[in-house]
């Protein structure tokens, strides 16, 4: 299926890692011109060398997303670049592993902050410039966990169910110039599956440990998603071929949601 994004311009917050670099991969095979950005310099390089485009095709600048003057900054640098912006993927976040007697009020304030306002300020910045777009759309990176909380996660999966009403409102207030819709991860290989690996101190192999973590889930499709598979979702949705799709959800979960 051709996408038809040949020369579009996508902007991917978190794109150094994970479901980000997965999907700037994606957008640019598919003939895409890519904006990624992160915090951390190091590893953006590291990203952009993978990604291997050549600069008329790939910009990876460093923004932290919850500075509103950095995502001003960074839409400066991709007009100077590119000149225009048709798509954006809000992505950038991480998620943390407490239950509601362990969170402490920094960690809500915390999560609060960066689930919403890694929404809220790429939207803010970059709306005015997409509306000049004829093929206008956000993808965001949300969670199954804002339908379906786990206790283990309670934060993580609060903040995510609003973030869930907020892409709603936003797919109705952006229309019909935007449209906005989003993916409902379950678990996909990522850094932050690679930090609780590491974290975890355990002698099992990657693998090993990555099957037996599947295990203790209920998970239909017996494993952990790919950042690939997230990305073709992220693609999908991005792309004309959704062109009658705004606020609804996909869910890339290997079929762990239990309700209808
Ligand atoms: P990774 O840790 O691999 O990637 C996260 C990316 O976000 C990195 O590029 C990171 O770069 C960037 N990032 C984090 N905070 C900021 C910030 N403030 N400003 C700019 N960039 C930032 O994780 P995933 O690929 O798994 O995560 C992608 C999204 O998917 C996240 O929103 C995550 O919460 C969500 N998700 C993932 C799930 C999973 O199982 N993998 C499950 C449910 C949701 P840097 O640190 O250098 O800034």
């Amino acid at each position: 299926m051709d996408l038809g994004l040949d020369n579009a311009v996508a902007v991917i917050t978190g794109g150094s890692s994970g479901i980000g670099l997965a999907c700037a991969q994606r957008l640019l095979d598919e003939g895409a011109r890519v904006v990624v950005c992160g915090r951390d310099q190091e590893r953006l390089d590291g990203a952009a060398d993978k990604l291997n485009a050549g600069k008329d095709r790939l910009l990876a600048i460093q923004c932290d997303v919850l500075s509103q003057a950095g995502v001003e900054k960074m839409k400066g640098a991709v007009l100077t670049q590119f000149g225009r912006v048709d798509i954006l993927i809000n992505n950038a976040g991480a998620s943390i592993v407490t239950t509601f007697a362990e969170t402490t009020d920094e960690q809500w304030e915390q999560q609060l902050k960066l689930k919403f306002f890694s929404i809220i300020y790429p939207t803010r910045v970059f709306a005015p410039l997409l509306k000049t777009s004829d093929i206008a759309s956000i993808v965001c990176v949300n969670s199954l966990l804002g339908l379906q909380p786990e206790p283990h996660m309670v934060c993580t999966s609060a903040t995510r169910g609003g973030v869930a009403n907020l892409i709603k409102s936003l797919s109705v207030e952006l229309a019909p110039e935007i449209r906005v819709n989003s993916i409902l991860v379950g678990i996909i290989e990522s850094g932050q599956w690679e930090r609780r690996y590491q974290a975890d101190q355990t002698d099992l192999s990657k693998e090993d440990w990555l099957v037996a973590e599947a295990a203790q889930r209920y998970i239909p499709l017996k494993r952990f998603g790919k950042p690939e598979e997230a990305a073709d979702s992220i693609a999908f949705l991005a792309s004309a071929r959704a062109s009658y799709l705004t606020g609804t959800a996909i869910e890339v979960s290997g079929g762990t949601s239990r309700h209808i």
